[in-house]
């Protein structure tokens, strides 16, 4: 970094910041032309959303640096504490003027990272040791924070780094002394950013704007998790929209394909509210059936259920009428943290959630972290050359015994108050799965011997994500209560495609006869084992595969939960012989072309409404026919 002012790309300007105030620059020229223009992105909360944007420029923050003499190392230390405190304060106004209680999670981890010792530590001393001004301390420090959370190779944690830079911004804002006033845009308005915190998104869903475009995030960050809950349509990593489009711009915000229109013709805003129209009617119609089970015409029932990382989100997951959770994705409880959960942690939170999903079972995974889902709290080998392959998952949980033990003690303790199930990720085989077993009766052990009350008979299952898993599922079926396919992980193995490489991602595809066949093994073993079959992995969202996984024999199935009621109209109008017998075909395929040329044909003739509407950005790339399903792997697997 030079030295003098800067400006920073990154963080919204508001009203009242540090270098200029009254800012929203709505209005602002920057260097739009006045054509029409179209711009794509992530589709992160779906809906067709036209309005005129209320532009938040970002382009003209700046973050004061000045050097300080070391007689005012104490001032800047203490107005860098009023700052943090006045943050606080107002991100717990923000918090309780949420309309629903899941919400306010993300709010309460932010707050949590406000509060983190090492960042306060570190701040400080920068301010002593380097002789800065506080703003100065807390942008270095949230700039390194930011570039190490930036390396991880999940997009989840990616997307924390944006946390990280609002978080300093707000601090920056009150060390001014200038309250951080909040976005007013009018109802109706398409707000246009850079990026947008948690908090600015859930003030924003009270104003009533009916879209959201962002310059960067991706399907995980928190604010698509908000707009998706808070069900306003949004696309967000749009490269360039901030050169493009201007305050009081016409914006047609289509997050169905993933695009953005700037300035359309006037000709064509018909179409666009057409379009609008067409997708809430479509919507309300498979909303409508959220409260009656996904059974077949022939009275076959799929159970379907909700795949979920934060709390925030099981709230939609009921709206959409998810019959429990199917995964529960605890990584993200070991989140943001310095030290583990603690075994109390685990069960108060296991607990609550079971009361809100109750009298639906919610089966939490033991924590799958390393590799795609990376920790601070434990180290690793630098060495590590292939993490995918490396020390991840039930690998870790392995090594981390204790850590291991304390979280299945509170999950075994919360289980006496619903139907909690307990699975174990990426078991490779009977003889990892036995070590694994023997620590869940170590952790009963200990809780017997504490005097704990905890359930004796909490269903154990497995996910099946590794191929050696599924080649041997007829041995791993007879010693556990269910399994369920990974084939986020298991097409990743199979077909050797790194998950989180967009160089490879067009070799992603979910129908290789490998795939299918592993699928059609796992749910056979299954069935001869009496235990039920599951596929939890971003397949089962995708609308093209419904037929093919039912098919194949897989009875449920767990997904984001905004894909529950278009998958749930497919199967309500669909037989299982004729499901059954698409599978048949496809399992017949020579190769991975002429499988999926049988899947779009027959299911875009019987449902085009729920391929063009169901799934979401995906479906942006296969305009010609060409499935590549995967491109976007943020999603929720
Ligand atoms: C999977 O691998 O399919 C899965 C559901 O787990 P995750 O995406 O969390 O690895
Ligand atoms: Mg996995």
């Amino acid at each position: 970094m030079s030295d003098g002012d800067r400006e920073d790309p990154r963080a919204p300007t508001r009203p009242g910041s540090p270098e200029k105030s009254g800012v929203h620059s709505v209005g602002h020229t920057g260097h739009a032309d006045h054509g029409r223009r179209e711009l794509p992105g992530t589709a992160a909360s779906p809906g067709v959303g036209i309005g005129r944007a209320y532009v938040i420029d970002p382009r003209h923050f700046h973050v004061p640096r000045r050097e300080i003499h070391t007689d005012e190392v104490g001032g800047e230390i203490d107005r860098f504490r009023a700052g943090v405190q006045a943050t606080t304060k107002q991100l717990e106004a923000i918090k309780n003027r949420l309309p629903h209680g899941e919400h306010r999670q993300i709010l309460a981890a932010q707050q949590l990272m406000l509060r983190d010792p090492d960042l306060a530590s570190r701040v400080e001393s920068l301010i002593g040791t380097e002789g800065i001004s506080a703003e100065w301390a807390v942008d270095r420090v949230a700039e390194e924070i930011r570039e190490t959370l930036m390396r991880a190779d999940d997009v989840y944690f990616r997307e924390r780094g944006s946390d990280i830079t609002f978080l300093a911004e707000r601090v920056m804002v009150h060390m001014s002394g200038q309250d951080d006033g909040e976005f007013q845009p009018p109802p109706g308005a398409v707000v246009v950013a850079h990026d947008l915190s948690p908090a600015d998104t859930a003030e924003l869903a009270r104003a009533g704007v009916v879209a959201i475009v962002t310059g960067v995030g991706g399907q995980t960050s928190h604010s698509a998790i908000m707009a998706r809950s808070l069900e306003i349509p949004a696309v967000v990593g749009v490269d360039g929209i901030l050169d493009t489009v201007q305050s009081d711009d016409v914006v047609v915000v289509d997050a169905i394909r993933g695009l953005v229109i700037v300035r359309p013709h006037t000709d064509e805003l018909d179409r666009w509210q057409t379009e609008r129209d067409r997708y809430e009617v479509f919507e309300d119609r498979v909303q409508r059936e959220h409260g009656l089970p996904a059974i077949a015409r022939d009275g076959t029932h799929i159970v379907l259920r909700a795949n979920v990382a934060l709390d925030a989100e099981i709230s939609s997951a009921l709206f959409h009428g998810a019959e429990g959770i199917g995964l529960y994705r605890t990584e993200y409880v070991f989140m943001e943290r310095e030290t583990p959960p603690s075994e109390d942690e685990h069960y108060r939170h296991a607990k609550a959630v079971l009361r809100r999903v109750a009298p639906y079972p919610v089966i939490f995974r033991t924590f799958d972290l390393g590799s795609d889902k990376p920790t601070r709290l434990f180290t690793f080998d630098e060495r590590e050359h292939n993490p995918a392959m490396g020390l991840r998952s039930l690998r870790l949980a392995l090594r981390e015994r204790a850590v291991f033990l304390c979280q299945l003690r509170g999950l075994l303790r919360a289980a006496v108050h619903g139907p909690l199930r307990i699975m174990l990720p990426l078991v490779s085989g009977v003889s990892e799965l036995k070590l694994a077993m023997e620590a869940v009766a170590e952790a009963k052990q200990q809780l017997e011997d504490a005097g704990l009350a905890h359930a004796q008979d909490v269903p154990v299952g497995i996910m099946v994500e590794m191929p050696s898993a599924a080649i041997v599922a007829d041995n791993l079926a007879k010693r556990v209560d269910f399994m369920s396919i990974g084939t986020n992980d298991l097409i990743q193995y199979t077909l050797a495609i790194d998950r989180t490489n967009d160089e490879v991602s067009y070799l992603y595809r979910p129908l290789h006869p490998a795939i299918v066949r592993l699928i059609h093994r796992v749910s056979l073993a299954g069935k001869n084992a009496g235990i039920s079959v599951s596929l939890c992995g971003e397949m089962a969202a995708d609308p093209r595969y419904t037929w093919v996984l039912v098919g194949l024999g897989v009875r449920e199935l767990s997904m984001h939960p905004s894909a529950i009621p278009v998958i749930k109209n497919i199967i309500r109008g669909s037989s299982l012989t004729e499901m059954e017998a698409l599978a048949r075909d496809v399992l017949d395929a020579d190769d991975v072309d002429e499988a999926e040329s049988m899947v779009l044909e027959v299911m875009q003739a019987r449902f085009p409404e729920h391929l063009l509407h169901g799934g979401g950005q995906r479906l942006a790339h296969e305009q010609s026919g060409a499935v590549a399903q995967g491109r976007s792997r943020e999603g929720d697997g």
